[in-house]
């Protein structure tokens, strides 16, 4: 079992006492007490509490050149150490590097520190560690192997900075190769934003443990994810080993609400999957060594991902150089958002956005899709978004007219899509006023935070009570269109019933189950409430 240790900084007893109580409840299964600005007399004072003893302990004083925070000399941290056991602390924290330079701090922690993993005596175990906050060791495999023999090593622990999410995949290459030169339990951490797949997969790995914050706690190193993020986000607690991996690519993704839409969907069907952020460069040469490095780790069972701005065209570009499968409509709109990795090495991939967008109107119009067929649809915009609509639209038999403020890319599109099945023709954005159109899809970003009060148009009056207005824009989920275009008495379609449609979709191909659609559409509400 991969504990879940909340590192806490000790600067005073009133302080921390109340943060690991926090932590505990949050769900921590061990204290890391950082003692880099303690001393010997906050030290003392907490030996008088018996709060301390409440989870499990870690004591760690770490030094500057690891990334710590003790500012005196390196006699009196080597003396802080040992002053700390005391606490009678279950693990101590102590540097490979401290270990190499030091025989005779060595030769007195020693005789403190459990013998090796199997010793009970009580005495506190040792975490030899080490940490590069600029790069990722070069040496790092031949690190861990001779920290391993080290004889009174119970955890082999290495954290280095990530550049990118193919730098963050070597942990898990460490993690299926390294058991067999390493006896003790590891914990290999990739630090930063790209690292946080290695945290959230710690207990997949089978990691001695993952670091996490208390909410409003410090992080003690970049990239650390918060302890409710971890159990109630990634479900961390139920990983297994055979867990299978799935993901959102794109650049940026951190503010993705994705990952707690599709986690929420598998916690609730009873599947063994969880779902990451996969921060990947803008470059299609990222996007590509990053899913070929995704695919090539055995034991990591990546089965498939949602694609977002700007890999929608890599992603279609990945999937024809590898012969992959692809839907009709997918490849008439020419981008793709969802990518489908099977265990015998095949790759298939589908645009989910269009139908999504079609499920979401449906839903709230109650019309079927022969009812699609005999609408007039006004697009406005002529990007990805607008592709996948215009591409969908037009192959159910609508009538769609593209407004653009670029007219040319309006035509192109238009030009391309005309006649596949629907008539469609182009406008310039400003003729909207004009319009004839009963269906409004805005498919540009204009609205979307933090530009909240601009609208796709500045002339709305031409909507009316007889019309539906539909904004692709999900954050705000409330846009200043939708709130006008209501106002002047249209039935209004939020973009985050597309985000959850397009989503069920991909629940559908990652599982073969049956999408929740509920639980995933509380679990998008809940998460557009929280930012
Ligand atoms: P894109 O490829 O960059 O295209 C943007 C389009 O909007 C272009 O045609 C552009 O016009 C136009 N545009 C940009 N800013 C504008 C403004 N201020 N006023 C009027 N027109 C403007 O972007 P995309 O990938 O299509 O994404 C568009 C939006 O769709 C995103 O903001 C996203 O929120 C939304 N979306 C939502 C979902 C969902 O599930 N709800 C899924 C996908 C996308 P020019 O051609 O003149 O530059």
């Amino acid at each position: 079992m991969t504990d879940i240790v909340a590192p806490i900084f000790v600067q005073s007893v009133d302080a921390v006492l109340p943060q690991m109580a926090d932590a505990v409840k949050q769900g921590a299964d061990i204290i890391e007490l950082r003692c880099d600005q303690a001393n010997r007399e906050i030290i003392e004072a907490l030996l008088g509490r018996p709060e301390i003893r409440c989870k499990p302990i870690i004591v760690t004083v770490r030094a500057k050149a690891e990334g710590g925070l003790f500012s005196g000399s390196e006699t009196d941290r080597l003396n802080l150490i040992l002053h700390a056991c005391r606490l009678k602390p279950q693990y101590v924290d102590i540097e490979y590097a401290t270990w190499q330079k030091n025989p005779e701090f060595v030769a007195q922690a020693v005789p403190l520190l459990a013998k090796d993993p199997t010793d009970n005596s009580g005495r506190p175990k040792l975490i030899l560690s080490t940490h590069d906050f600029s790069s990722r060791p070069p040496d790092l495999q031949q690190r861990l192997t001779a920290m391993a023999e080290i004889s009174p090593a119970c955890i082999i622990k290495a954290a280095y900075q990530a550049e990118n999410l193919v730098e963050a995949l070597e942990a898990f290459r460490l993690y299926e190769e390294l058991p067999k030169a390493v006896r003790q339990p590891l914990v290999i951490i990739a630090m930063g934003e790209a690292g946080l797949i290695t945290r959230v997969l710690a207990a997949k790995y089978n990691a001695a443990f993952t670091f996490a914050i208390p909410a409003g706690g410090a992080t003690t190193a970049p990239g650390q994810p918060t302890i409710t993020d971890l159990i109630h986000t990634y479900h961390f607690k139920s990983q297994v080993r055979n867990s299978l991996v799935y993901g959102v690519m794109g650049w940026p993704v951190s503010h993705s609400i994705s990952p707690m839409i599709h986690n929420a969907g598998f916690h609730s069907v009873g599947f063994p999957g969880v779902y990451v952020p996969l921060p990947i460069a803008p470059e299609y040469e990222a996007f590509c060594a990053t899913v070929n490095a995704l695919r090539g780790l055995r034991d990591l069972n990546f089965r498939g991902a949602s694609v977002t701005i700007p890999h929608k065209a890599h992603a279609a570009r990945y999937l024809e150089s590898s012969v992959g499968m692809l839907d009709e409509t997918s490849a008439r709109i020419g981008v793709i958002n969802t990518l489908y990795f099977s265990s015998d090495g095949s790759v298939a991939g589908t645009n989910s956005d269009w139908y999504g967008a079609i499920e979401a109107m449906r839903a709230a119009t109650g019309w079927n899709l022969t009812d699609l067929a005999f609408k007039r649809v006004a697009v406005l915009g002529a990007g990805g978004a607008a592709r996948a609509m215009v591409a969908g639209m037009a192959s159910l038999g609508a009538t769609v007219v593209v407004y653009n403020r670029t007219l040319k890319r309006a035509q192109e599109l238009a030009y391309e899509f005309n006649g596949k099945i629907g008539h469609v023709s182009a406008a310039l954005l400003d003729e909207f006023s004009k319009t004839n159109c009963s269906v409004v899809i805005n498919c540009t970003p204009a609205g979307m935070s933090p530009h909240v009060k601009t609208t796709p148009v500045d002339d709305m009056t031409v909507i009316n009570s007889t019309m539906v207005v539909f904004d692709t824009v999900y954050n705000p989920r409330r846009t200043r269109f939708l709130d006008i275009s209501a106002k002047q008495g249209a039935q209004t379609i939020e973009g985050l019933e597309m985000l959850v449609r397009q989503a069920v979709v991909q629940f559908q191909g990652f599982t073969g189950k049956s999408a929740p659609l509920s639980v995933m559409r509380v679990a998008a509400e809940a998460a557009m409430a929280r930012d």
